[in-house]
């Protein structure tokens, strides 16, 4: 048996779910595992996301889990690794994007990409990165509760974060077409390059680097937003629709919001439904007790109606509650909340079916659900596939339907509109 055409990496899961989702929709078959799986787990897809949660973790546990994905993967025999990360490249000055390209890039390997995903409205040029018309240190992404960009120069922003040289790739070179792109990529390689930024504002440039990638002659490790990987996915695509998505439909619905993204207050503002607030300062007084209690009640009288547990709040408000708890504990009280509830809300009150908005949101509902592999499908928006796995962590281990959407993603309506595309 031959192994996947593509071995991904990503640091957050709904990362992972955005390039699954685009790969998928391509026609090619796609799941994504949630943790480095064990060593009895197979690869069975063509493309296969190994879903971390090493976006904001120390730079030496994401190096290790990276490296023990990336191995993982290419014993099964994946044909080339991918690291995904942020289309914002969400990151500090202490990594964690250039420490795992280092150890992904280890035997003389380079890495090339771009967090660049223009359908997404994030695009390079100069080396500085773009969200929609303005430059990401002026985005909202200024202001991220974990990792605030406030450099959109992202060679200088890599160039903290390793002791390898980092080099641009500008938009001529991606111009030139993809035989002197790749002969561009083996001269700097040969030069001492060893990560590799390109410039790219359209999905063509994409289709440039994609086409290149299979061209050069050095080895290397593609890597980025999930631009690249789209890309990618359109040179292996087979036409095919991708495949139907079965189970589990009804259920109690739930939105459990911890992003506290521009995109994710809008929607959470835009949500018809009953609202539980959730407030780190307070969690860290009461307890959740009280809250646990206020869900059931909301939940019984909402029947299958969706309902809206948020610690969704203005930048001011995170600051406050920041500099009270700490920043880490006021992040860890509102992850462990959330990932409490919905355990409760599928173990005690019959939900089956939720909406989970932030990567490390994301990241901490799936692991207290216990989920480690979702088969992924229809798209409720770009980047935001619906997906479905089992909730290992609570008894019987139901099937559960999980839209997980990162912060930036999604309509303002998403969290009335995802249902309708809900299996
Ligand atoms: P995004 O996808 O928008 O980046 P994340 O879930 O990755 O969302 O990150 C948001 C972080 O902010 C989480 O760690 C979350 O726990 C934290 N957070 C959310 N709401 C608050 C709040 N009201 N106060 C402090 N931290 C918060």
């Amino acid at each position: 048996m031959t192994g996947p055409w593509l071995g991904v990496v990503a640091d957050d899961v709904t990362g992972a779910c955005d390039l699954a989702g685009g790969v998928a929709a391509a026609g090619v078959t796609t799941s994504v595992h949630l943790g480095v799986p064990g060593d009895d787990e197979r690869a069975e897809d063509d493309c296969v996301v190994v879903a971390l949660k090493t976006r904001t973790v120390a730079a030496t546990d994401a190096v290790r889990e990276s490296a023990a994905a990336a191995g993982w993967l290419r014993d099964r025999g994946a044909a080339r690794i991918y690291q995904k990360y942020c289309s914002t490249f969400d990151s500090t000055d202490r990594g964690n994007i250039g420490p795992v390209a280092d150890a992904l890039a280890a035997e003389g390997r380079i890495t090339l990409g771009t967090p660049a995903t223009p359908a997404a409205g994030r695009t390079q040029y100069l080396g500085h990165l773009f969200v929609g018309d303005r430059l990401l240190s002026e985005s909202p992404m200024r202001d991220h509760p974990l990792t605030p960009m406030r450099d959109s120069d992202l060679v200088a922003v890599l160039s903290r974060q390793t002791p390898s040289p980092v080099v641009l790739l500008p938009l001529p070179a991606v111009r030139a077409g993809a035989g002197a792109l790749a002969r561009e990529i083996e001269a700097r390689a040969e030069s001492g390059a060893r990560h590799l930024l390109v410039d790219a504002i359209d999905d063509g440039d994409l289709d440039v680097l994609a086409a290149a990638a299979d061209e050069v002659r050095v080895p290397l490790v593609l890597g980025g937003g999930a631009g690249v990987a789209l890309a990618l996915a359109r040179r292996r695509s087979t036409g095919a629709a991708p495949s139907a998505q079965v189970l589990p439909a009804g259920g109690a619905r739930l939105v459990l919001s911890g992003s506290a993204s521009e995109r994710t207050r809008q929607q959470v503002a835009a949500f018809p439904g009953p609202v539980l607030r959730l407030d780190p300062v307070a969690l860290s007084r009461d307890g959740l007790d009280g809250l646990v209690a206020r869900l059931r009640d909301v939940v019984t009288a909402a029947g299958e109606d969706p309902v809206l547990v948020s610690a969704t709040a203005q930048p001011a408000l995170v600051r406050a509650a920041q500099a009270a708890l700490g920043v880490e504990r006021a992040a860890e009280l509102v992850e462990s909340a959330l990932g409490r509830l919905a355990v409760a809300g599928v173990r005690e009150l019959g939900v089956r079916r939720l909406l989970v908005a932030g990567g490390e949101t994301s990241g901490a509902v799936t692991s207290a659900l216990g989920l480690r592999r979702l088969a992924v499908g229809t798209l409720a928006a770009p980047g935001v596939p619906w997906t479905t796995g089992r909730a290992t962590a609570v008894p019987g281990s139901p099937e559960v339907a999980l839209l997980l959407k990162s912060g930036n993603f999604g309509g303002p309506d998403l969290f009335r509109t995802a249902w309708e595309t809900a299996p």
